[in-house]
């Protein structure tokens, strides 16, 4: 494989030695024919932020990458937020943050577009813009400054990130960038005319074009706009490879976009909808590709519920002999809590023997039928049987606590959920090892979780720590999340406009990478919360009541207010609502706007 080591004076470069992990800026990572900016109508540098290893591992990053690469007359680059120590040295010694590969300053491209994936990556956003030579806020940018732009799920629910960002994305890249890059070309990069442009077309919400004083709740529904057909959409057939270890570290293909399982707290599945799924033949010739072009030694086939697809056994029938010959191992990221997945597991010798993770969600049957987890207590007993008869003696189970109607029967329900993976393993003979994960429950937008209470803090960490002591008692290792985080988490995903003064002023206080527990201090954020004005428990700690607005109301995903009305009232009445995919249609709301699966089209 060609490395390319760009020949070119990086001021950030001179800084290597005095930060850990230097590997994060030397931008040597192989990029196949991705062309440089070098006398392009547009640039346009897609920012992602969080560190290096996490935003190189984010397929996401890689389609907008290549697809930019793609498109005519446009000139791309990326960039990763630096880590604090970077960050300091950058700021000592006068240096602007520069993207990887040009090692051009991000106030010189036309257009930086970041990737809002989680809501505790937003101050790295604004470390991004400062050390850019951005100004912060849109309202202070002048003609010259770059368009700053965002897509993924945080567009969706744009108001806490509204003054920072000129205009968001809603919905799916393939779509969405290159017309965002057709009307800069067309509209002569000068931002006034491309904004203004923007604000008439679906798909694009630029909070600025909301007139002042009026709320963007009372503006027009923006749209989520989607790729009806993955076939005839835009597919990489190469990625950036790093040159040193990510997180991640494998080519992708996306196996299908979209989730009808319907479970009830997720934010993905339901704002991913409609389903749609790659054809088999098409995920084989872009998985031969990608295997063929990269060079990695590891091929993923993502997707939120990979085992949920139906032309699998067909794929990996096809690309085992491929995939041996080069000794490229194979890898399912998110197996289903059935015999069949630990049968095709088995199957993918390539997994490794390490061990395997799944998520029940829930201790109960009872709260599993709240949240529409279908997975029922056999599924979770055959699956461990299976589990430990095929030979693997580590297992990984993901829970939730807090979750709404959670009765204390619900958090024994866990540890019984540890105790008998650890007791069907010892009738296999195995002494296995059994580690739980327990995150407390963060109520989303655009689920039928909407307008639930997140569990106070206290009543989180007490929850916390009774289940670490009772697992250790049982011999089961566990491990539950921050309960601040999951606080801060709810407080930016369920907040209006006025969550961003108080995420400025955390951020001048030193907030820096909250999603990393090293980094994180709630101490800031309190204070900022409080200096601000702001109680965030009023909005995390209290249930929101239908008849009132919401801040994301103006953003329409496609799944409609009254299904989400019917999912939240089933919940409730402990009642499991079927995956369409193989049954009838709920009438989501996307059952007369296209909705691919038979039987839900026309409805
Ligand atoms: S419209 Fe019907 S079939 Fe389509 S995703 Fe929604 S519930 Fe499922």
């Amino acid at each position: 494989m060609d490395m390319d080591f760009p020949e070119r004076f990086d001021p950030m470069r001179l800084l290597l030695s005095r930060v850990k992990k230097p590997f994060r800026y030397i931008g040597c990572d192989w990029k196949g024919s991705t062309e440089g900016l070098e006398g392009k109508k547009t640039t346009l540098c897609l920012a992602f932020p969080d560190a290096y290893e996490v935003g190189m591992s984010y397929l996401g990053f890689q389609i907008l990458h290549s697809l930019a690469g793609e498109t005519p007359e446009t000139g791309v680059d990326r960039c990763y937020c630096p880590w604090p120590d970077m960050e300091a040295e950058l700021k000592h010694n006068s240096v602007p943050l520069c993207a990887l590969d040009s090692g051009k300053p991000l106030k010189e491209f036309h257009v930086v577009g970041f990737t809002l994936q989680y809501e505790l990556t937003v101050t790295n956003i604004l470390t991004m813009l400062d050390l850019g030579g951005i100004p912060l806020r849109s309202e202070k940018r002048g003609p010259d400054t770059p368009i700053v732009a965002a897509g993924g799920p945080g567009a969706l629910t744009p108001e806490p990130f509204a003054p920072f960002i000129d205009v968001f994305c809603l919905g799916d890249g393939e779509i969405l960038l290159p017309e965002l890059l057709e009307v800069c070309r067309s509209c002569g990069n000068e931002r006034k005319t491309v904004l203004q442009e923007l604000s008439r077309r679906e798909g694009f919400y630029v909070p600025s074009s909301t007139p002042a004083g009026k709320e963007a709740r009372f503006r027009r529904p923006f749209r989520k706009q989607v790729v009806k057909n993955l076939d005839e959409s835009f597919v990489p057939e190469t990625m950036v490879v790093p040159a040193s270890g990510i997180i991640h570290d494998r080519a992708a293909v996306e196996l299908f976009r979209g989730c009808t399982r319907g479970c009830r707290f997720c934010q993905a599945g339901m704002m991913y909808r409609p389903l749609r799924e790659r054809s088999p033949e098409k995920v084989v010739e872009v998985a031969r590709k990608l295997v063929e072009n990269t060079g990695w030694e590891e091929l993923g086939l993502v997707s939120l519920a990979s085992c949920d697809y139906p032309g699998l056994e067909k794929v990996i029938a096809e690309l085992e002999p491929f995939l041996e010959e080069r000794r490229v191992k194979l890898s399912l990221p998110s197996l289903r809590m059935d015999a069949f997945s630990v049968g095709l597991a088995s199957r993918l010798r390539s997994m490794g023997r390490g061990g395997l993770t799944f998520a029940p969600e829930a201790g109960t049957q009872r709260l599993r039928n709240v949240i529409n987890k279908g997975i029922s207590d056999e599924d979770i007993e055959r699956t461990f049987d299976e589990v430990f008869r095929q030979g693997w003696d580590r297992i990984k189970l993901y829970f939730m606590m807090g979750l709404p109607t959670e009765r204390e029967e619900d958090l024994k329900g866990i540890i019984e959920t540890g105790r008998l993976a650890r007791h069907i393993a010892k009738k296999s003979g195995k002494r296995a090892k059994v580690s739980l994960s327990v995150a407390g429950f963060v109520p989303k937008a655009h689920t039928p979780f909407q307008w639930e209470p997140q569990d106070v803090r206290r009543k989180l960490y007490e929850k916390g720590t009774s289940l670490k002591r009772e697992a250790k008692g049982n011999g089961i290792r566990l491990n539950y999340h921050d309960p601040d985080q999951s606080f801060l988490e709810a407080a930016i995903a369920l907040g209006g406009r006025e969550v961003s003064q108080a995420i400025e002023k955390a951020w001048k206080k030193g907030a820096r990478f909250d999603g990393w527990t090293e980094c994180f201090d709630i101490g800031i954020w309190e204070s900022a919360f409080e200096e601000c004005g702001l109680n965030p428990e009023s909005w995390v700690n209290r249930p929101r009541f239908p008849e009132k607005g919401l801040p994301w109301d103006h953003i329409d995903v496609g799944v409609s207010r009254e299904f989400l009305l019917r999912e939240r009232e089933l919940a409730l009445r402990e009642t499991v609502t079927d995956d369409c995919r193989r049954g009838e249609c709920h009438a989501c709301g996307w059952q007369d706007k296209g909705c691919p699966i038979p039987g839900g089209r026309n409805r």
